[in-house]
């Protein structure tokens, strides 16, 4: 009797992971592999990518028409220190819960700027490009 092999992964399964590892890369090259946190411990060195609304919440876990905007770099030591500290993640804009829509990912994005940079909120300009004029 002839027998195939099961599948170890599924076809689906396998496309997704395909999709995942691309993802993966351009979120990286977008951050140039720096940590996007910088929690004390921080090695500055981005080796994970981190679901801003996560997986189980129902976020993105692969870019959809090119939208990286749930993805953000993060070194191993501070992409810890976010999962294994969710309140505090969710105040900084690191995490957002499960009903938060692109109005909570603006002020997530807002909050996390705040953090890292100490600015207010209203001199976030959107249409900034990062380049002085
Ligand atoms: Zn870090």
């Amino acid at each position: 009797m002839k027998r195939s092999r099961i599948n170890p992964v599924s076809k689906k399964r396998r496309s997704l992971e395909v999709e995942r590892r691309a993802t993966r890369e351009l979120v990286l090259a977008r951050d140039l592999n720096r940590c996007q946190c910088c929690v004390p411990g921080c090695t500055f060195h981005a080796t994970d990518v981190h679901e801003i609304k996560s997986r189980a919440r129902g976020g993105n876990i692969i870019a959809i028409d090119g939208d990286l905007s749930n993805f953000l770099s993060l070194c191993r030591y501070c992409h810890h220190f976010i999962t294994t500290n969710p309140a505090w993640a969710e105040a900084r804009g690191f995490a957002v819960p499960s009903w938060a829509g692109p109005a909570e990912m603006r002020a997530a994005e807002r909050a996390r700027l705040q953090f890292l940079y100490g600015s207010e909120p209203e001199e976030f300009d959107e249409d900034d490009d990062g380049q002085d004029a």
